[in-house]
């Protein structure tokens, strides 16, 4: 198998439990954990920040070009990964509602998604990653070997998320989650430019009626047939 084929990917819409499966099956499989939605948060925060018009192309590449983004590997198993922008730590502030609703707008920008795309497969280039998002099958790593599309009721999907933010200790209101959910996943799915969208040869799996630990159970068999040799993964 070569280097190049060696990556999982994981897309789906947001609060399916993406992070918390691909987390769980990058330590299994000892790979590495790339967090996309981390990097689209991280940029619309800064560029959100500097005030820059994201609709004037040459503003925007000039802002871009001053960015400096790392991604820090996480502390613990539950927690998120680091997120570095100009050497300031801004990992909790991209993770509450606005950042991500920042973040589905800009990511209907191609410059920026020309840029992350490309610092993507930067990060994918060594093999031995599990990585989400919305377009990683489809557009990232069209080649990867094994690749999945998590699915799951938006009401359950918001029921998820307000758990997961009230373990952070921010309280939400499930209605908003719920509405906000729907908005992202409404902007990711019609956007021009790397649509969210199952790719051809992923296997789906819907959560709704079942635990991240066993779409995990799922992914790890999968995986391990398609390395046994079993013809690539159908949908
Ligand atoms: O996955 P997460 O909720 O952190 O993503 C935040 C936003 O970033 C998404 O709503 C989506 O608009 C954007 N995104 C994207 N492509 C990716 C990952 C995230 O457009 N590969």
């Amino acid at each position: 198998m070569s280097k190049k084929q060696n990556i999982i990917t994981i897309d789906g819409p947001s609060g399916v439990g993406k992070s918390t499966v691909s987390r769980r099956v990058a330590k299994k499989m000892g790979y590495t954990y790339l967090d996309t939605g981390a990097m689209y948060r991280a940029v619309g925060f800064y560029l959100d920040r500097i005030g820059v018009d994201i609709h004037n192309f040459d503003a925007l590449s000039l802002s871009l070009a001053g960015l400096r983004l790392e991604l820090l590997p996480a502390v613990t198993e539950i927690s998120d990964v680091g997120v570095i922008i100009n050497g300031e730590d801004v990992s909790d502030i991209i993770r509450n509602p606005e950042a991500a609703m920042v973040a589905s707008r800009v990511s209907a920008i191609p410059v920026i998604r020309e840029k992350l795309t490309e610092m993507q497969r930067f990060l994918g280039s060594r093999g031995g990653v599990v990585a989400e998002g919305r377009d990683i099958g489809t557009v990232v790593f069209p080649g990867a070997r094994h690749k999945f599309f998590l699915d799951a009721d938006p009401r359950e999907r918001a029921r998820r998320r307000v758990i997961q933010m009230r373990e952070r200790g921010v309280e939400v209101d499930e209605e908003e989650i719920l509405a906000i959910t729907l908005e992202r996943d409404k902007n990711d799915r019609e956007r021009d430019i790397a649509p969210l969208r199952q790719a051809e040869n992923a296997v789906k799996i819907d959560s709704t009626n079942i635990t991240l630990e066993e779409v995990v159970i799922r992914i790890l068999q999968k995986v391990s047939e398609g390395e046994a040799g079993q013809p690539c993964l159908s949908p």
